[in-house]
C-alpha cells in the first residue's frame, strides 16, 4: 500500500482517470501527488506544493499567521543550535512548553516540558525520535495549553477561487493524542464563534489557493481558537460532518478534482441535528494492546441514524501490521441526547467475535457523566482511564 509504482500501474491497467489517496500515509505525501500527476492521472487532493507547505508544521503555522488565522504562542520557527536562545525563548513563552517535530504526525514527535532544567535534554531526545520516525530532526516550541478542547473546521475549496466551511467537529476525546470519539457540532460552542472561525479558515483557503477538502485543527480554550495544524485530506471523522450538513464530502472532493465549481455556497450550508462517531479498534479495551486475528463473527448494527463505515466481514483477518481501526460507528439524532441514545443501542447490538475490540470502552464513554454533559477537554479520557 506504500508501493507507488504498483498503485500507478493499477490505475493504468484499470483505465482509471484519477487516484483518491484516502486518509492513509500517501494522502499527505506531496511526492506521491506529483508522481500521480506526472503519470497523467488526476490526484484527488490539493496541489503538491500545498501539501508540502502544510506538511511541515512550521511553514503551515507561518502561512496561517499570514492569512490571519490565530495560532498557539510559540517559537515562530525551528529551534536553532544556540542553547541560550532556546532557554530564553522558552522562558518568554512560559512553562510548560511543548516541543514538536515539524514533520510530526499521528500524535508522535511531541514532548511536554515543565521546567527549564529539563528543556535541553528533552529537545535532544525529541530531535532523535523525530529523525528516526520522520527523517527530519527539526523541532519547534509551542505554549502547552492546560485544558483545551480539540475543535477542527472542515473546509471545501474548488479550483475557481471558491471556498466554504462545513462547521466544526469536537475531537477532544483522545488517548495518546489519537482521537477516539468525535462529534458534530461541538457541544456548547456559540454559533457566532463557529461562523467567525469557519470564515477565517475559508478565507485562508482562498488566500493560499487551496484545492479540495481540508481540515484546520485548533485547540480551543477560554473562548479562543489556536491553530495547530492543517490536514490536507479527508479525515477519518468526516462522516459526522456529512450526517449533520448532508454534504457528501468525498463526492465534493471528486467534483473539485474534476475541475467543477463547488455545488454549494456558504449560505446553502445548514447544520441539522447531532452526530457522534466511535472509532472501533481491534485492541484490548483496557490495555490497548492491538488484537489482530480472524473475525469469526461480524454483525454491524443498523436502524435509523446509524452508519457503519468498514472494510471487514466474517472471516476477515485483521493484520498485525497496520492501524488497528476496523470500523467507524456513527450515530445521528435530532439532538445530542438522541444521537447518544442511538449510539448506546448500536454499541450493544454490534458483534465482533474472534478478536478483542474497544467496544466496551465506547459503552463506558457513552455512559460517562462528563461526556454526557459535553465539552470535556483533551486530557479527560486519559484521566478517566487513570493514565
Ligand atoms: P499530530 O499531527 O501528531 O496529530 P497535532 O499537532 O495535531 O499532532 O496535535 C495532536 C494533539 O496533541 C492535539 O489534538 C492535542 O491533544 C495535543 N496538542 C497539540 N498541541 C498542543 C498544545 N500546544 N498544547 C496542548 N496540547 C497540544
Amino acid at each position: 500500500y506504500l508501493n507507488v509504482p504498483a498503485i500507478i500501474s493499477a490505475a493504468e491497467v484499470t483505465d482509471a482517470q484519477a487516484i483518491h489517496p484516502g486518509y492513509g500515509f500517501l494522502s499527505e505525501n506531496a511526492d506521491f501527488a506529483e508522481r500521480v500527476e506526472q503519470s497523467g492521472f488526476i490526484f484527488i487532493g490539493p496541489r503538491a506544493e500545498t501539501i508540502r507547505l502544510m506538511g511541515d508544521k512550521i511553514s503551515a503555522i507561518r502561512a496561517m499567521k499570514k492569512a490571519g488565522v490565530p495560532c498557539v504562542p510559540g517559537s515562530d520557527g525551528p529551534l536553532g543550535a544556540h542553547e541560550k536562545d532556546t532557554l530564553k525563548l522558552a522562558e518568554k513563552i512560559g512553562y510548560p512548553v511543548l516541543i514538536k517535530a515539524a514533520a510530526g504526525g499521528g500524535g508522535k514527535g511531541m514532548r511536554v516540558v515543565h521546567t527549564e532544567a529539563a528543556l535541553l535534554n528533552a529537545i535532544s531526545l525529541t530531535r532523535g525520535e523525530a529523525k528516526a520516525a520522520f527523517g527530519s530532526d527539526t523541532v519547534y516550541l509551542e505554549k502547552y495549553l492546560h485544558n483545551p478542547r480539540h475543535i477542527e473546521i472542515q473546509v471545501l475549496a474548488d479550483q475557481h477561487g471558491n471556498a466554504i466551511h462545513l462547521g466544526e467537529r469536537d475531537c477532544s476525546l483522545q488517548r495518546r493524542h489519537q482521537k477516539v470519539v468525535e462529534e458534530c457540532p461541538a457541544p456548547g460552542l456559540p454559533e457566532k464563534l463557529r461562523h467567525k472561525i469557519g470564515e477565517r479558515c475559508a478565507d485562508a483557503c482562498r488566500k493560499i489557493g487551496y484545492r479540495g477538502a481540508g481540515t484546520f485543527e485548533f485547540l480551543y480554550q477560554d473562548g479562543e481558537f489556536y491553530f495547530i495544524e492543517m490536514n490536507t485530506r479527508v479525515q477519518v471523522e468526516h462522516p459526522v460532518t456529512e450526517m449533520v450538513t448532508g454534504v457528501d464530502i468525498v463526492r465534493e472532493q471528486i467534483r473539485i478534482a474534476a475541475g467543477e465549481k463547488l455545488a454549494f455556497r456558504q449560505k446553502d450550508i445548514e447544520w441539522r441535528g447531532h452526530a457522534i462517531e466511535c472509532r472501533i479498534n481491534a485492541e484490548d479495551p483496557k490495555s490497548f494492546v492491538p488484537s489482530p486475528g480472524c473475525i469469526t463473527g461480524w454483525h454491524p448494527p443498523g436502524g435509523p441514524g446509524i452508519r457503519v463505515d468498514s472494510h471487514v466481514f466474517t472471516n476477515y483477518f485483521v493484520p498485525p501490521y497496520y492501524d488497528s481501526m476496523i470500523a467507524k460507528l456513527i450515530a445521528f439524532g435530532e439532538t445530542r441526547d438522541i444521537a447518544i441514545a442511538r449510539m448506546k443501542i448500536a454499541l450493544s447490538e454490534m458483534v465482533v467475535d474472534g478478536i478483542k475490540t474497544n467496544i466496551p470502552l465506547h459503552r463506558d464513554i457513552m455512559n460517562d457523566t462528563h461526556f454526557l454533559t459535553g465539552g470535556v477537554n483533551i486530557h479527560y479520557l486519559q484521566k478517566k482511564l487513570g493514565l
